[in-house]
């Protein structure tokens, strides 16, 4: 990633946004003409399918790069990462008469103990993987007197080494989890395994897809709208399988430190 290049022995030069900004415009045109290209092969409209750029692992100066080039929705997976890069991307942004235009997603698994820290900065939480921890967001909703957009993220092949609900556990626990008034379901997310041809995953999406279609029917009450699903290697599948969220961290940013 490269943090900053050492000039003398205390003096820092930070890659600017104008490095990021360039390396995004090259690749954004691509990622669009893809999404478009998935939507009309599954019969759908490429505005119906938010991209959600995953900027883990990358500084805030990429997020305000992308930012510029038209970027909204942003998603991170560990609420320590996040804090201070929220921080830093509204200093930058500050002066941009539209500066205040930008959401957060925490599409990442949230440890109960840092509940309290998710309810507030994020738009959608994607990643309520466990009873326990819908009880906690609920509670400190509760105290900050707001109502929280969740989606229910389901371990579709029952993945022992996976988070999330199986499928038959989220039928369950679905009655549990509306009754919790500062939650708002709004859908369902998944992570396919990670697998060299992205046709292998297409069982996966679909599945979600049926889920959430026999969910909506048990709870007409609620809007089931969203799935979140594909990722860099496999989001066109996603969309044509019916994706209304996708969550893109390399495709849009490049490799991570550490990939
Ligand atoms: C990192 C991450 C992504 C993005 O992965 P890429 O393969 O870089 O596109 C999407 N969803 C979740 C939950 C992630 O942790």
């Amino acid at each position: 990633m490269g943090g900053g290049r050492r000039l003398g022995a205390d003096t820092v030069v930070v890659c600017d946004r104008g490095v990021y900004e360039g390396v995004l415009r090259d690749r954004l045109p691509a990622l669009r003409e893809r999404v478009a290209r998935a939507a009309e092969q599954g019969g759908r409209s490429a505005e119906d399918v938010m991209v959600v750029a995953v900027s883990k692992g990358h500084p805030a100066e990429a997020v305000v790069a992308a930012w510029h080039l038209g970027l909204r929705e942003f998603g991170e997976n560990r609420v320590e990462e996040a804090e201070p890069k929220m921080a830093r991307v509204q200093a930058l942004l500050g002066e941009e008469p539209r500066g205040g235009e930008i959401h957060w997603h925490m599409v990442g698994h949230v440890q109960s103990r840092k509940a309290a820290r998710a309810i507030g900065p994020y738009t959608l939480i994607h990643s309520v993987d466990r009873l326990k921890l819908a009880r906690r967001l609920e509670r400190f909703a509760a105290q900050a007197d707001c109502v929280q957009p969740i989606l229910l993220e389901v371990n579709v092949a029952a993945d022992p080494n996976k988070y999330g609900f199986t499928p038959q556990a989220v039928e369950e626990v679905v009655p549990a989890i509306l009754a919790l008034p500062h939650l708002r379901v709004e859908g369902l997310m998944t992570m396919a395994p990670l697998v060299t041809d992205p046709e292998e995953v297409r069982p996966v999406f679909a599945a979600l897809r049926r889920l959430r279609d026999r969910l909506q029917e048990q709870y007409p009450e609620i809007s089931w709208h969203h799935l979140s699903m594909g990722m860099s290697n496999d989001f066109e599948v996603a969309i044509q399988e019916g994706a209304t969220i996708i969550r893109v961290g390399t495709a849009i940013f490049g490799p991570r430190e550490g990939d």
